[in-house]
């Protein structure tokens, strides 16, 4: 598969902004702007599976290629939750604050703090041509949000002793999971 140009899948601009800023490190294929699609739900089970289904749906609306990810957040003393559930772990429509609150809250006295980042991104032609590939990043959360870069989760995710908030966007794309994902679908688009 070769598409020339792809739209990235995804209403959340943090999102978009991070996808783009790697796209162009990896010189990929031309990013498309300003199209627009009806609101995808997230009915998947599986992270690939809802990368797979927003990807879908945008190629076969827009008629160009589309790139989508799914991220889950994986606590291990929480048993790999929230998971899928990411996005909502706090409520349907919680915030990035409502969501870092409730897992601060759960996460309270537990001394296993480890966790990992896990993206899944996939490609999609309009005539329904389909690559995936994931990426991981490990690490720990924090007893309290650290740093104003980034989003999400970021503030309290924390890599070799920085949260994720606390790095600039080139030390983000250095070791991140969405990165890291989107740099092995590059090569799985290049073999
Ligand atoms: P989804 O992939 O749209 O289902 O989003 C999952 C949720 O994970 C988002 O709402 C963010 O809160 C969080 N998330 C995704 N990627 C990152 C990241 O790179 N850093 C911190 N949080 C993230």
């Amino acid at each position: 598969m070769k598409p020339s140009s792809v739209v990235v899948a995804s209403k959340n601009p943090d999102k978009v902004r991070e996808v783009e800023e790697v796209l162009a490190g990896l010189g990929v294929t031309e990013v498309v702007r300003g199209l627009d699609w009806p609101d995808v739900e997230e009915t998947g089970t599986t992270l690939e599976e809802n990368a797979v289904l927003k990807a879908r749906t945008v190629a076969e609306t827009t008629g160009v290629a589309a790139l989508a990810d799914d991220t889950g957040l994986e606590v291990a003393a929480l048993g790999g939750a929230p998971g899928v559930r990411t996005a909502r772990y706090a409520g349907e429509d919680a915030t990035y604050a409502d969501n870092v609150a409730r897992l601060l809250r759960d996460l309270e006295g537990v001394e296993d703090r480890r966790a990992r980042f896990v993206t899944v991104v996939a490609l999609v032609t309009p005539d329904g041509e389909v690559v995936t590939a994931e990426g991981v990043l490990e690490g720990s959360i924090t007893t309290e949000p650290r740093g104003d870069a980034g989003f999400g989760y970021d503030p309290i995710f924390e890599v070799g002793g920085r949260t994720l908030a606390e790095m600039t966007a080139e030390e983000k794309h250095a070791i991140s999971h969405r990165a890291r994902a989107l740099r092995a679908l590059a090569a799985r688009l290049r073999a």
